[in-house]
C-alpha cells in the first residue's frame, strides 16, 4: 500500500445538504484494487457532521486536489 505523508485539504460536496466544503482528510493513501482513495480523518461537512464516503462526493476541484496527491506519491 502507497502511504502518502501529507495534510491535505480537499474539496467535497455533501449530498445531504448539498453544499461544497473543504476538510481537512489528514493522510491519504491509495490501497492497491480498490477505487477509493482512504483518509486518515472522517469527514466532516460543516452542517451534517461526519460524513461516510457514499455521503459526500469530491468535487471537481477535490478531484484536482486528489490527483496532485495521488501523482506525488508515484
Ligand atoms: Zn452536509
Amino acid at each position: 500500500m502507497k502511504e502518502v505523508i501529507k495534510m491535505t485539504e480537499l474539496n467535497f460536496k455533501c449530498k445531504g445538504c448539498k453544499r461544497y466544503f473543504d476538510c481537512d482528510v489528514g493522510k491519504i493513501s491509495f490501497p492497491p484494487k480498490q477505487e477509493r482513495p482512504r483518509f486518515e480523518k472522517n469527514i466532516i461537512c460543516p452542517r451534517c457532521g461526519i460524513r461516510s464516503m457514499d455521503e459526500v462526493e469530491l468535487s471537481e476541484l477535490g478531484q484536482t486536489q486528489l490527483g496532485e496527491v495521488y501523482f506525488s506519491s508515484l
